[in-house]
């Protein structure tokens, strides 16, 4: 039996792959305008990382990580997520001593989740992030959101909508935590397992929860924002000014929680719409207890993250897929063995010239190599055969007007420069 490719995993086919390319050509793009650079960190790390960077109580540390023993005793994880390896990378390369400050940063690669399959979800995904270390203002908060806006409608996308919240610091939440277990308290038995599980370490995580009961459990429940300190308060109020001042709309989500110590203030998700529903695209919020958290100085930090696979499956459903223009110009079609010679050192030297060009591998006649350009959406054919060959001559035929002509072979680039060039300019 042949071999099949895991459960979870996928294979992005050339066709797709193009539209993958373009989209993170885009987000690179984009990025670079904002003054954003991009890091590469490795793809396992040793676990400890992710259990104390993720959060031991989350679900991706507990029942999620690919984690392994490597031939040195080691426990290492294929990684999660890419927050975590990015503030070790902050600490250890200290990144914190640069002269630029803030330190504005994106990646995007593959991360691993042992994830049920279901439709849309892969155990290899793929996510581009952004964090920024060393700010605690709201503009900084402000930036990040708009980053991500900004890419989405460069990307084509519609109907986006900013549900943001306030998980507080510290000091608001602990009084936040009391009165939510005195809420909840009496209607533990209404709250799935896991809520009940929340409930004694992490009760904020309870909010969130999907099930019916539990949200129908909670829907009086004390929201965070009631208690925000004055700093978490104002801090808050500003970033929804620059927010509208920016023209980004936004809704407030008192739902909208983070279950870890090292969350505070903003906590943000991006909604799109699809078909009659909406759903998240891109999540984040600051994490000012990060850094700290995986040995490093103080740090304030805020960053987002999204799965490039439901971005493209967002830009599917809207339809705004469109296929590159980028294919080649012309192809060099010969008639047997002693046109192939020729016919393979022109391809060379209009390739070098920068001109798009194919030819074919496969010996095929002049009728199915023709066929064959037409479907590639192919502009020019360069025909030569054994005729041609010997008057030193190449017929030039425009596959779209249907007129041809007889060219020089010493002609041929520089006729081919002139052509593509005209080309490039109409498709402009
Ligand atoms: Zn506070
Ligand atoms: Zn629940």
């Amino acid at each position: 039996m042949p071999i099949q490719r895991l459960k979870g995993t996928q294979d992005i086919l050339p066709e797709t792959a193009e539209y993958w390319q373009d989209a993170e050509a885009i987000i690179r793009k984009t990025c670079r305008e904002f003054g954003y650079e991009e890091i590469r960190t490795p793809i396992f790390e040793l676990t400890e990382l992710f259990v104390r960077g993720v959060g031991e109580t989350t679900d991706i540390v507990n029942k999620e990580m690919y984690t392994f023993t490597d031939k040195g005793g080691n426990s290492l994880t294929l990684r999660p997520e890419g927050t975590a390896s990015v503030c070790r990378a902050y600490v250890e390369d200290k990144l914190y001593g640069q002269v630029q400050q803030p330190v504005k940063l994106y990646y995007m690669g593959a991360m691993f989740r042992h994830e049920k399959p279901q439709a849309g979800r892969f155990r290899q995904f793929h996510q581009f992030g952004v964090e920024v270390l060393g700010a605690d203002k709201p503009v900084v908060d402000a930036e990040v959101i708009h980053l991500a806006w900004e890419i989405y409608r460069r990307l084509g996308l519609t109907g986006l909508e900013v549900h943001l919240n306030s998980v507080g610091c510290p000091h608001c939440r602990a009084l936040h935590k009391q009165k939510l277990q005195e809420f909840l308290a009496p209607r533990l038995g209404a709250l799935c397992k896991d809520c009940q599980e929340r409930f004694e370490r992490n009760p904020l995580r309870i909010l969130d929860c999907k099930q019916p009961s539990c949200r129908e459990a909670t829907a009086d429940a004390p929201a965070i924002t009631e208690y925000l300190c004055e700093d978490c308060r104002s801090h808050a109020e500003r970033l929804q000014e620059l927010l509208a001042a920016a023209g980004i709309p936004y809704s407030i989500n008192p739902r909208l929680v983070r279950g870890l110590d090292y969350y505070r203030k903003t906590a943000f998700e991006i909604m799109v719409e699809e078909i009659g529903a909406q759903s998240a695209i891109c999540g984040g919020g600051r994490y000012d207890g990060l850094v700290e958290e995986i040995g490093g100085p103080p740090t304030p930090a805020i960053g987002f993250a999204m799965g490039l696979e439901r971005v493209l499956a967002a830009l599917r459903v809207q339809e705004k897929l469109s296929p590159r223009a980028d294919r080649p110009f012309a192809v060099v079609v010969t008639l047997g063995e002693r046109a192939t010679g020729l016919g393979f050192q022109t391809v060379s030297r209009l390739r070098q010239a920068g001109i798009p060009v194919s030819m074919d591998l496969l010996g095929r006649s002049l009728k199915s190599q023709l066929k064959a350009a037409d479907r590639n959406q192919i502009r020019v054919a360069l025909i030569l055969g054994d005729e041609e060959l010997d008057r030193g001559v190449m017929v030039v035929r425009d596959l779209i007007l249907g007129e041809q002509s007889e060219v020089s072979q010493d002609e041929i680039v520089r006729l081919m420069e002139e052509q593509y060039g005209k080309y490039q300019k109409d498709v402009r």
